[in-house]
Parts: C-alpha cells; structure tokens; sequence
C-alpha cells in the first residue's frame, strides 16, 4: 500500500469510528422527538358512587389514566353512597367548568335539576355503568349487556345443578340488586328468563315464595342488608330443608349471604354450599372462591368500560361519530338513550386465572 493510500485508509477508519460514536450515527429517522404528553384544555369531572366497591375504584383510576393519555385534565370524585354528597360533588364540577360528566349515579333518577344546569352550561354527560333516568340531559350510556349479566348467572345456576338434564327438585333463593338502579331490573330479568321455566316445572322451589323484584331487591346494593334477609330466609324456612342456590347479583350481596349461611353451617360436614353466583370479580369473590365458598362470579372489565367512555367522549366533542351499539333498550322515562354495551364473562374456579391474572387486572398475590 502506497503511504497515500495507507493514510487515506487510516482517516477512513478514523472517521468511521468517530462516525459510530457520535450521537449521528442514529439511524436517521424523520419522527418528531416524543413529546410530553399536553392537556387539550378539556376537563373531564368524573363522579363515582363508593370505593368501598373494588371495582369502582378499578373504573376510576382506569379513567383517569385513559383520559389523560388523550389528552384531558380529570377531577375524579366518590360520594361514599351519599345522594346529596353525590349532588353537591357534581354541583362543584359544573361550577368549576368541566366539559364532560362522566356520572355512575347512587340513585339514577336524583340527577335531574343538576343535569338542567350542566345541560345549559353546555357539558356532555355520561351515564357511565348506571343509567340515569327521568331527564333528557344524558347524552350517552356506557354499560355491559346488563340482561345477559343475568343470563350468565341463571347459567351457572343451570350447569351446577344439571339442571336441563331434568335434576331436582332444589330449593334456590333470589336477590336483587338495589331499586334505584335500572341494572338490577335488566339482571333479575336477565336471570328469570333461564329459572322462570323451571321454577314453573317444580324443578326449582323457592321456598320463601319471594320473587319479583318488589321482594328481593336490596337497598344500596348492600352486604349487610343481604345477609340480614338471608339470615330471616333461613330461619324461617330452612330448618329442616336445605338451601341448594342463591342467586346473588353482585359479589358485596354474595359475601354478606356466605356469612349468613355459613353462620348456620353450611359448607361443613355433610351440609354442601349452596351454588352462589355474584358479579365483579371483586378480590374478596375470588378469594372465596378459591377456598371453595362462592361458586361463580361475572367479570366486567372495567378498563374496557373506561376506554370506550373516553372514545366516546373523545368523537363526540371533536364532532366525529360516536360509536353506539344499541339504541333501543334503554329507555330512561323520557328518552331512548343511545348506548354502547359491552361483553361480560363468566367466571368460574377453571377460568379466574385467564380472565383476571393473565390479562393483569389482578395480580397473583392480590388473590392470596
Ligand atoms: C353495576 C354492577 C355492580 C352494582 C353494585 C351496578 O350498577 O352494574 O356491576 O355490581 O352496581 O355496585
């Protein structure tokens, strides 16, 4: 090699290797630096019932995050299952100029007056999970298919006891979620399109004779109040029978009436758990069920539930279409409130890991 070329070769070698050092030797790209995530100015106020339901807490916080990462500023609030507690947080929000309500109401139909002002203040509104009636000022409702939360249930109930197989007859006990939410009416009617027939065929014996949601309802939706009822059913009808099912449509109902019937022993020596559905797959739920309490369960995936409130939000104030997939069931005394409906699952102790560990809702250890 001539000493020219020798020097060339070395400059060449020089500046590549300072080429593979310098921050330019990035592949080049035209992408825009990431930029920090900014606020489009819009406020979303976000109104839930209670935390002392897991799965509100789960809505909340998977809204707050799923808003903000399109770009709105939140204000999330829980009224502790407090009418006027809810009212005056909502109140606030309305004065503090949110753009959009995102409202689960403790009682669907306390909202009117407030709704008036926020309709007048121009603000969008959400029923989030909760219909709320007797107003034109709901704009949208995002919910799960709340008849075949039922169907499920009444399902579970159905494969335990074999029941299309012709077995029985055994003695099941309804509850019903809490009046002034329209849900509990779509979930007990849900259920009693799969009992009904066979309660009418004697393969199913209610026997407290209380049915129709005018005497299983329960107020709140709350624990105690259910294993209260329980606790009168059980004494005054089950002394000498035994109770082979309880329909339950929420998991708080379902742990308040496990104590109730464990209280009088069942689940130990030859006096077997009654089939006990629920709905949220709220930890305690599946932790009872691991130990073989609770039999079934219904998850809604309340990250789903966020994501398509925000989508819907979202299109709606930037005038694109909102995507809808019902516009006749929900009718909330004044109008049909054009909804979406989501997909519930089954939950049992074959599928809880799939739904709720694989898919991150729970962790491992938050079930033991
Ligand atoms: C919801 C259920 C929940 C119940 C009690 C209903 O409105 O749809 O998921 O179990 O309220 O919080």
């Amino acid at each position: 090699m001539s000493r020219i070329k020798t020097i060339a070769f070395l400059v060449l070698i020089a500046v590549m290797l300072l080429a593979a050092c310098s921050p330019a030797a990035a592949p080049a790209t035209n992408e825009e630096p990431a930029a920090e995530e900014t606020s489009n100015g819009k406020l979303v106020a976000i109104s839930m019932p209670t935390k002392s339901s897991s799965r509100w807490i789960s809505d909340g916080n998977s809204m707050v995050t799923t808003f903000e990462e399109m770009g709105y500023e939140t204000d999330l609030q829980y009224a502790e299952d407090d009418i006027p507690n809810q009212l005056a947080q909502i109140e606030n929000m309305v004065t503090k100029g949110a753009d959009v309500l995102v409202i689960a109401a403790i009682d669907g139909s306390t909202l009117s007056d407030i709704l008036q002002k926020a309709h007048d203040a121009g603000i969008l509104v959400i029923a989030y999970d909760r219909l709320i009636t007797k107003t034109p000022n709901v704009d949208y409702y995002v919910t799960f298919d709340n008849f075949q939360v039922g169907v499920l249930q009444a399902s579970q109930i159905e494969t335990a006891l074999k029941l299309k197989d012709g077995n029985g007859p055994y003695n099941i006990e309804l509850f019903g979620g809490s009046p002034d939410d329209t849900n509990a009416f779509y979930f007990y009617d849900g259920a009693m399109s799969i009992l009904q027939p066979y309660i009418d065929n004697g393969q199913l014996v209610v026997q407290s004779g209380q049915m129709g949601m005018d005497k299983v309802s329960t107020l709140r939706w709350d624990g105690a109040t259910a294993q209260a009822r329980m606790d009168n059913i059980l004494s005054a009808y089950y002394t000498d029978k035994q109770v082979d099912a309880v329909l339950s449509p929420y998991d708080g109902l379902s742990i308040g009436i496990l104590s109730s019937l464990k209280g009088v022993g069942y689940g130990t020596g030859d006096l077997p758990m009654p089939v006990v559905t629920g709905q949220d797959a709220e930890i305690a739920s599946i932790k009872s069920m691991i130990a073989g309490e609770q039999s079934y369960t219904v998850f809604k995936d309340t990250r789903d539930l966020a994501k398509q409130a925000a989508l819907m939000v979202d299109a709606h104030l930037k005038g694109q279409e909102v995507p809808i997939n019902d516009t006749e069931t929900y009718n909330n005394e004044v109008k049909v409130v054009p909804s979406y409906l989501l997909v519930p699952y089954s939950v049992d102790i074959t599928n809880y890991e799939a739904l709720l560990v694989d898919t991150g809702y729970y962790t491992a250890d938050q079930l033991k």
